[in-house]
């Protein structure tokens, strides 16, 4: 399995570009803290820094991913001499990539664009019912859509690095670990260097974990090397149930690969269970395949051309079977291991993350932390970004608003996508009492559905969870349905101003839209458990 290298160096001949999307840290506008809504004028000359101490910078951020090249951008605009390095290390199987980090390069971006490329090749049957000519013998071609996404990938690297200059952040593409509380070493493994910093923040975000089996490096991949596989991933094992797993599984089978999940326990750990099993079922009604209740046990390639032969534990009975790629999406460990937070007295948890408080202060004063290596939080980008632009606007622009870490709306990317935000039913039951807790739901088809009439009825899905003792305040909304994403991002906003279901149905709905289907839903699942639903 051999990957593309993607090394952050020779962009030169890609053109500037700014993703529009979560990688966004760089919005051509600056946020105002007091007034999100007012548009000011773009400075790209940042006020000359004022030095109040000792040290080189006044911020050093240790990681260019989505938390902190937002903590260093907006630093910047407030005038602030900052420096960052990013460094990726190789994967075990020598995959690397340029400065943007995770999201950018091995995570939500290509995978939107895969997921992406997967509802192309789930649409044909619907292509084909609109009169639009379709090849269906043609395999799809594996390369192309790589090539496709690792070049706007370079796009992207290329930007941050380009705004970066702009912003007169130093960029050191070197691997940073303490001295002390304000110093850092640098190395690169050609060159050295050191420097010290006011205020340091710790952005490193995570990798992903392998199961300690025998085999696992030396055969199997992880989402590290998946989106810049030179070969098509043929036969493909999928070893984790949750965010990962179940997005690659579902546009590799989409893509047409025989695709297989391999489940220790639940799909989706923490996500409403009636959604996550919904998933399931409409994954394996097209065409995913599941292992249930069964752990790897050994890879081994007896021979070196052949397919790797997965030893698993399926409840106590030990089964083999061939694959030509295995993948292992079972969580992620924070990048703290090596970078001598011992030298600085912060205190990191046995999976290499950081508390913090609300302010992600660690326990040593100058030394912060956000992103994916803040213990128990949400390992999302918009959180990382917004965590960084907070933070800071409080170090350096006066400002006192934190990061709010509830009621995120979320999205995973199986082909028909989960949309969520707010409490999971088991969750709002256990927190306010099932009592006081009204399900309200329903089955629909969206109208495109509608030219290709094979699509069973009943696969998407939305409920929206009320607390009876509050008015019926939502507390709970979860869609499953083409572009949930899309829909979600809308009624997380209304959650967030604390929107009642009578709120919610006195907004009009646009038809025929799938968003529609959220509103004036009648039915509740204690009284109607049938959420099956007619027509216009
Ligand atoms: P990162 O983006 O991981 O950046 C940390 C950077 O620091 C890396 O470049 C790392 O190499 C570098 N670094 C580490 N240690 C050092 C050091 N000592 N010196 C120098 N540099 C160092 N989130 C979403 O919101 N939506 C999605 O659709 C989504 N999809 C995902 C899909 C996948 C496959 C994965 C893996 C993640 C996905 N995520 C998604 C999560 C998202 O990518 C992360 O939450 C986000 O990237 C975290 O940002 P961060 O700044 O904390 O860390
Ligand atoms: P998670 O930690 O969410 O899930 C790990 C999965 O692997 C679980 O299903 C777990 O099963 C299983 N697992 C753990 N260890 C083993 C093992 N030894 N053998 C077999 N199975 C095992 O990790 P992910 O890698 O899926 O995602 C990491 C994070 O990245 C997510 O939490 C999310 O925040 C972020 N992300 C966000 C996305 C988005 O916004 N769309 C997309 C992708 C990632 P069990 O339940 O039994 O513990």
């Amino acid at each position: 399995m051999e990957p593309f290298s993607v090394d952050g160096g020779a962009f030169e001949s890609v053109p500037f570009q700014i993703d529009g999307g979560a990688g966004d840290a760089f919005m051509s506008v600056p946020f105002n803290i007091s007034d999100p809504f007012a548009v000011q004028e773009v400075s790209h000359k940042p006020p000359e820094p004022v030095k109040t101490h000792p040290y080189d910078y006044d911020l050093f951020v240790i990681g260019g991913g989505s938390g902190g090249i937002s903590a260093a951008r907006w630093a910047a605009e407030l005038g602030k001499k900052v420096a960052l390095a990013d460094f990726v290390q190789p994967s075990p199987a020598g995959s690397t990539w340029g400065i943007g980090g995770t999201c950018v390069n091995v995570g939500c971006i290509p995978k939107k664009l895969m997921h992406y490329s997967g509802i192309l090749a789930e649409s044909k049957h619907d292509m084909q019912m609109a009169g639009i000519a379709v090849d269906n013998a043609t395999p799809h071609k594996w390369e192309t859509m790589v090539g496709s996404v690792q070049k706007h990938i370079k796009s992207l690297n290329w930007g941050y690095k380009a705004d970066l200059i702009k912003l007169k952040i130093k960029y050191f593409n070197m691997y940073a670990t303490f001295k002390d509380a304000h110093t850092i070493h640098l190395d690169n493994g050609k060159t050295q260097d050191t420097v010290t910093a006011d205020k340091i923040i710790i952005a490193v975000g995570g990798r992903p974990q392998y199961p300690g089996i025998p085999g696992d490096k030396e055969y199997g991949i992880t989402s590290d090397d998946i989106f810049s596989l030179k070969k098509a991933p043929g036969k493909t094992l999928v070893v984790g149930a949750s965010y990962i797993a179940l997005e690659c599984s579902g546009f590799l089978t989409a893509l047409g690969y025989d695709t297989t999940v391999m489940v220790r326990s639940i799909f989706l750990r923490g996500f409403d269970q009636d959604m996550a099993n919904r998933i399931a079922t409409y994954m394996e009604n097209h065409g995913t395949k599941f292992i249930r209740g069964a752990i790897p046990t050994k890879l081994e390639k007896p021979d070196p051309q052949g397919k790797i032969h997965v030893t698993f534990d399926q409840s106590g009975e030990l089964k083999t079977e061939e694959y030509d790629t295995v993948l292992f999406a079972i969580g992620r460990y924070a990048l703290t291991k090596n970078i001598n937070l011992e030298s600085t007295g912060v205190k990191a948890e046995s999976n290499g993350k950081l508390k913090v408080n609300d302010l992600e202060e660690t326990n040593v004063p100058n030394i912060y932390g956000i992103g994916d290596v803040i213990y128990g939080m949400l390992e999302l980008t918009p959180v990382a970004i917004k965590a960084g632009k907070l933070l800071a606007y409080r170090l350096f622009g006066g400002k006192t608003e934190k990061m709010d870490y509830i009621n995120v709306p979320t999205t995973v990317f199986t082909p028909l996508e989960y949309g969520s935000c707010g409490l999971s039913e088991e969750d709002a039951k256990a927190k306010y009492g099932a009592e006081n807790i009204s399900t309200y739901h329903t089955e629909f088809k969206p109208l495109e559905w509608a030219l290709y009439k094979a699509r069973p009825e009943g696969d998407c899905y939305v409920k929206v969870l009320v607390n009876k003792l509050e008015n019926e305040r939502v507390v709970g909304f979860h869609i499953l349905s083409p572009n949930a994403g899309e829909v979600t991002q809308g009624v997380g906003i209304a959650m967030k101003c604390g929107v009642t279901k009578e709120l919610l149905d006195s907004c009009v709905g646009i038809h025929p839209t799938i968003a529609e289907d959220c509103i004036g839903l009648q039915f509740t699942k204690e009284d109607n458990p049938d959420a099956a639903k007619g027509g216009c």
